[in-house]
């Protein structure tokens, strides 16, 4: 069960819902984010709820019966809107695409990346400074300073970014330069991570374990949101079967499910859920048809030369077509009333 509380709640008024709670045998915890106070109440007992919405501290009480109660779309119907300021939002009827190298290597890098995407019409930039990599000799990222030289030169631009974050350690060091922070698929189920990020106030934009399920998915995102954090974005970006033709196959039956178990925004990356250039424009777009709300792609002023993940990167000639492409099947489906975006 979910009770939204009043903002101006008196410390009298919650103590008697919690008195009440109490009586009836259920656990509770209670939950502050920036957008409101929530008191979650956990056990199987019967209770008329009219007799909790009636209560001086509650603003609104939903008997919601699974685990990921936060983010489950059964009690809050409306789709959560990550607002980035400047006109930027992720979740409203627009498909927002995301775009950038797998790692950020030098000031000319982005320099380059940056005008392009300015000329896309792109306002948001990935980029990984701290690279979780498969093996221990492989290029593992510029850190903090790359971070400091990608953050200032995308915000002269008006681009808000988008990278990695490894560890609870280093979100103070990095909070100032980033506008989302990205957990990523080898930290889904990092417990003390998304503790940390729910006390942080920006966007965390949550991968999808290598082998993850939907649910475990939605329990870590409800992980942040119980932290008190409400501006979670998840992504569907593959996981591992048994087919080796590709790095690992792109789950797009898991946009329309999460799109209907929870109010969260989700996005597709068909860079990582394929591993193949090839592969990236006919997964973007079925990933629109789907009903992602977005898509995030590496891209690479020369693939060849990238230092990780060349082989899934477009180029700014394909990443151009994509755009376009995106932008009328967008048209398309709006004027056909197929889907609203
Ligand atoms: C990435 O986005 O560069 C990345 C490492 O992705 P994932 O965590 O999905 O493997
Ligand atoms: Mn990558």
């Amino acid at each position: 069960m979910i009770i939204q509380l009043k903002e101006n709640a008196s410390g009298k008024e919650s103590d008697s819902l919690k008195e009440m709670l109490e009586s009836k045998s259920f656990r509770f915890k209670t939950v502050k984010t920036q957008l409101g106070k929530y008191l979650i109440a956990l056990g199987n007992n019967e209770i008329d709820i009219r007799s909790i919405g009636n209560l001086p501290a509650v603003r609104d009480v939903h008997a919601v019966n699974d685990k990921q109660q936060l983010v489950s779309s059964k009690w809050k119907t409306s789709p959560t809107v990550i607002q980035l300021g400047n006109d930027i939002k992720i979740g409203d009827e627009s498909f927002r695409v995301i775009a950038g190298p797998c790692s950020i290597e030098d000031k000319e890098q982005v320099n380059g990346m940056r005008e392009f995407l300015s000329e896309q019409h792109i306002q948001i930039m990935r980029g990984g400074v701290f690279k979780p990599r498969s093996s221990p000799y492989s290029f593992r990222g510029v850190g903090i300073e790359g971070l400091k030289y990608f953050s200032a030169l995308c915000h002269e631009n008006n681009i808000k970014v988008i990278t990695e974050v490894m560890e609870a350690e280093k979100i103070e060091a990095m909070y100032p330069y980033v506008d989302i922070f990205q957990v990523g698929a080898r930290n889904s189920q990092n417990f003390n991570l998304l503790d940390a990020l729910g006390k942080v106030d920006k966007p965390v934009l949550l991968k999808r374990g290598v082998s993850g399920t939907l649910d475990e998915l939605l329990y870590s995102a409800e992980y942040i949101f119980s932290g008190g954090n409400e501006r979670i974005i998840l992504c569907e970006r593959g996981i591992r079967t048994f087919e080796k033709s590709y790095r690992n196959t792109l789950d797009l039956n898991a946009i329309p499910l999460l799109k209907e178990k929870t109010h969260l925004p989700v996005i597709v990356d068909p860079s990582h859920g394929t591993g193949k250039k090839e592969l990236i424009e006919p997964m973007t777009l079925a990933g629109l048809m789907s009903g992602a709300d977005g898509v995030m792609i590496e891209i690479h002023k020369n693939p060849e030369k990238a230092v990780s993940d060349g082989a899934q990167s477009l180029n700014f000639k394909q990443m151009e077509t994509l755009n376009q492409k995106v932008k009328m099947t967008s048209e398309f489906l709006n004027e056909t009333l197929i889907r609203n975006f």
